[in-house]
């Protein structure tokens, strides 16, 4: 079949590679319908993430029809068409069984490399690195997906791929984020990066009820999406202090909870920019957690700060102090897409959101590399993209 593959830094291909077989009677094998590229695969395309190895098949977004299932599996059948969840869970350990899914204790085989860094291991991903488990990702014809019964939900045939494949990851991140801020009647919700994740929290914060949401960003055509699509007000961080536009538009309190949909990769102006990159580039320092220290300094006292952004490792410079002494609530995580499943799937089903508002570009699975490279450079308008393998 063809898949894309990871060969290094700016460097992915479409390649043959040997076809998924059922490896445990957990198992099925799915036929891609539709994958697409996350933001998290923009931090293994700019080589950040340690673990992955050349020809590593790419892709955690994906869908298709179940071909194959191994003689364990209950739920599926082979013609069913699926939506497959990022994280691998078992459904059945400590943390699943809490719904915690993406900190499944079993399906991580590279536990112990994790563990090194994190202290424990969250559950595995598909095309992900060594450290999450060295599982085959999606941008591919097939994929293998193991514990397929917890991973997968069946999807009606009245609702289009477009509509649905975002249920594997970014629209239940962005609502797992907005979930996160414990969003009250009248409440403003900050968010840090308008790309699809950014997006879908936006979305998301307004389907749970606040009352003003602000994007941040740099990228005009992105806000716009927001400004259009979402209703929510936005403001350019080039041109004005992030801090002191939101504590004027908030009567000098803040938001009442900020979400940072950026990540271990923002852009950072000026002398602290150069800072970050300097010591990311010694590996001094894994991440450049730039969202994070404004997310932290802008929040309200007694408020929320929520980060679906992914960081790798450790990081300087982040205001623990106030923190601490604005008596602030952390809250993070790789999303426990399973748990999400079936209510995000009855909001898209009676019309509350349709997810494809984010899709800008549609192309085939072997020109991966060109999305890959449009996505990076926010070249051409793109927000999201979505591969089709023939
Ligand atoms: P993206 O790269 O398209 O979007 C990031 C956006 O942040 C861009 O629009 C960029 O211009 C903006 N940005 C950069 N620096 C900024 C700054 N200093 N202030 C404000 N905005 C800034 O990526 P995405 O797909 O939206 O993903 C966003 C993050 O979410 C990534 O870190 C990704 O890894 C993570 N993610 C996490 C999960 C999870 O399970 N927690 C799932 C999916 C994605
Ligand atoms: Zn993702
Ligand atoms: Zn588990």
């Amino acid at each position: 079949m063809k898949a894309n593959c990871w060969f290094g830094k700016h460097d992915v291909q479409v390649v043959d590679v040997p076809d998924p077989k059922i490896l445990n009677q957990h198992d099925t094998i799915v036929k891609i319908s539709s994958t697409a590229i996350c933001g998290s695969d923009l931090h293994l395309y700019n080589a950040l993430v340690p673990t992955m190895e050349k020809g590593d098949i790419l892709g955690h977004e994906f869908m298709g029809e179940v071909v194959e299932t191994g003689g364990a599996v209950k739920k599926l059948k082979t013609g069913d068409r699926v939506v497959v969840s990022f994280p691998i869970s078992c459904g059945n350990c400590f943390f699943c069984q809490r719904e915690l899914f993406s900190l499944c204790e079993n399906t991580n085989p590279n536990a112990w490399i994790a563990e090194k860094f994190f202290g424990h291991s969250p559950a595995g991903i598909y095309g992900y690195t060594h450290m999450l488990g060295g599982f085959a990702g999606g941008q591919a014809q097939y994929v293998r997906v193991p514990f397929a019964d917890v991973g997968t939900i069946k999807i009606p045939e009245n609702l289009s791929d477009e509509q649905v494949l975002f249920l594997s990851d970014i629209f239940p991140t962005g609502y797992m984020a907005a979930e996160n801020c414990n969003i009250q009647p009248g409440d403003t919700i900050a968010v840090w990066g308008c790309g699809p994740v950014g997006q879908f929290a936006m979305k998301s914060a307004f389907l749970l009820g606040a009352e003003r949401v602000v994007g941040i960003d740099r990228f005009p055509y992105r806000m716009d999406i927001a400004r259009k699509k979402i209703d929510a007000e936005v403001i350019n961080y080039e041109e004005c202090d992030v801090y002191e536009t939101l504590m004027d538009m908030t009567g000098g309190l803040g938001p009442d909870a900020c979400i940072d949909a950026v990540g271990m990769e923002a852009h950072v102006p000026g002398v602290i920019g150069a800072y970050d990159r300097a010591k990311q580039a010694m590996m001094l320092e894994t991440d450049r957690p730039h969202a994070l220290r404004q997310a932290i300094l802008a929040c309200r006292k007694g408020g929320t700060v929520s980060v679906p952004g992914v960081y790798g490792g450790f990081d300087d410079k982040i205001p623990l102090g106030a923190m601490m002494n604005k008596a602030l609530t952390f809250k993070t995580g790789q999303t426990h897409v399973q748990h999400y499943f079936e209510p995000l799937l009855k909001r898209i089903g009676n019309g509350e959101i349709d997810p494809s508002f984010v899709i800008t570009h549609r192309m085939a699975l072997e020109d991966a590399p060109t999305g890959y490279d449009l996505f990076l450079n926010k070249e051409n308008d793109c927000l999201k993209v979505v591969l089709k393998p023939q």
